[in-house]
């Protein structure tokens, strides 16, 4: 047996990104930056108001209080998207927008609420009147003014090659210009189930036979590393049928199949691999569920027999094929995040294979509880979708404890979801 860490760095190792693309930004959620993004200007490109009120000289507010109030001449009126014309003088002050540029001769901005507007001695809020501003309070130099380049200046690194874009990256590629950006292709993965069992999910099954429901789990799987799903349906336990469907899927660039891995007399998937020209391998790993699994390279592409059982083959998509397809997607940090969390219930496990148990974590009063399920057999579905986590126990260690501390994979949230088009 091999261990569930040995076996994911033979496969990482044999793993490349793809070639990259030019995306409209709008199109690149999900998708993993092929490029460092560096700042052409400084962001905020001038120093401005972070407030809605009057931009002044700090020194013209000294005592001034809400009972003894200061007394200001407003020269200006000045909307965000206009610099002003005039530069500020003892005395004076220019009703300011958030986001204008500084005039000249302001250091500090006051915030409207605490200034009280006059025009002709009157009481009034009216724009674009020449007009008088009581202050309030006392200003403090550099009050409600946003640096120049206090987000990024010019050269700065503000995106690094390999990560996933999220809203935030858009949002960055956006302010520094960028409408379109280098991104990693989508490695396209071929789905297909094995067995003489399985009949279509549109079916009713009689004599024996079951729905194949791994396809369309382990398609939507490949969605949610957001690569593209290539189905090509059920392979029979025949060389030839088999070989005939694997071969369809080296158009794709990896190909992921189910079942037809273990030792059973109609277990050919790896040999089939073999003899398709791979240099195959095939392991017991270290792990529960999921223990037999095949990978290979097929003409550069990477191949994955994994287990049958439902739940086998959904875990060990997310523990080898996950990453796999992560990096060919130009992903640095391709791991699964890890929680720490307090067991509710111990679990009863023998010394010798990593345990990825089905369970859900929750928060209460600031710490995190997992929960192990009901029913963790590998052909178990309904536990695997009440599940949010797997609970990972390692090789070495026996029964887990109520309230021991233990590692926690979250199922299905750390992914971006996409639509094969983008939007
Ligand atoms: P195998 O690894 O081919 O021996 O399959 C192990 C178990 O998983 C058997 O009970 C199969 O019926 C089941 N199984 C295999 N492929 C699928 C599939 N595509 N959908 C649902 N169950 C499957
Ligand atoms: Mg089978």
């Amino acid at each position: 047996m091999i261990s569930v860490e040995a076996a994911l760095e033979i496969i990482l190792s044999e793993i490349k990104p793809l070639g990259m693309e030019r995306i409209n930004i709008l199109s690149s959620l999900g998708r993993v930056l092929g490029e460092d993004i560096f700042a052409s200007t400084d962001n905020p490109p001038w120093d401005n108001s972070a407030m809605d009120g009057y931009a002044l000289r700090a020194i013209d507010t000294k005592t001034a209080s809400k009972d003894k109030p200061i007394t200001l001449k407003v020269i200006e009126d000045l909307p965000a998207g206009y610099t002003a014309k005039k530069t500020i003088k003892k005395g004076e002050a220019i009703r300011i927008m958030t986001g204008a540029p500084m005039p000249r001769g302001a250091d500090a901005v006051l915030m409207v609420e605490e200034t009280e507007a006059v025009v002709s001695g009157q009481r009034s809020v009216a724009r674009n009147q020449k007009s008088e501003v009581k202050i309030f309070r006392e200003a403090r130099l550099g009050d409600n003014i946003r640096k120049a380049g206090e987000d990024f200046r010019k050269g700065d690194l503000v995106l690094t090659k390999g990560v996933s874009i999220r809203p935030a990256e858009i949002g960055m590629l956006a302010a520094v210009g960028k409408p379109i950006v280098y991104v990693h292709q989508r490695p396209k993965v071929a789905v297909l189930s094995t067995g003489d069992e399985l009949v279509e999910i549109d079916e009713t099954p009689t004599d024996g036979k079951i729905r194949n429901s791994n396809s369309y789990a382990i398609a939507a799987q490949v969605r949610a590393c957001g690569a593209i799903p290539v189905q090509l349906g059920i392979a029979r336990d025949n060389k030839k049928n088999l070989r005939e469907k694997l071969e369809a899927g080296l158009t794709a660039d990896c190909i992921v199949s189910s079942g037809g891995v273990s030792v059973g007399d109609f277990d050919f998937v790896k040999d089939v691999l073999k003899e398709m020209g791979s240099e195959m391998r095939f392991w017991k790993v270290a792990m529960k569920p999921g223990k037999p699994l095949a990978f290979g390279v097929i003409g550069g592409k990477p191949a994955f027999g994994l287990p049958g059982n439902p739940i086998s083959s959904m875990v060990a998509f997310e523990q080898f094929a996950m990453p796999a397809i992560l990096k060919m997607m130009g992903k640095k940090d391709v791991f699964k995040r890890v929680f720490y969390a307090l067991l509710t219930k111990p679990i009863k496990k023998k010394t010798g294979r990593v345990h990825f148990v089905r369970g859900v974590l929750e928060q209460k009063n600031g710490k995190f509880y997992a929960t192990p399920l009901e029913g963790q057999g590998s052909g178990i579905l309904s536990s695997m979708v009440k599940a949010n986590c797997l609970i990972v126990l390692p090789e070495d260690i026996s029964d887990a404890d109520k309230d021991s501390k233990v590692k926690v994979q979250m199922l299905g949230q750390s992914f971006l979801y996409q639509d094969r088009h983008g939007y």
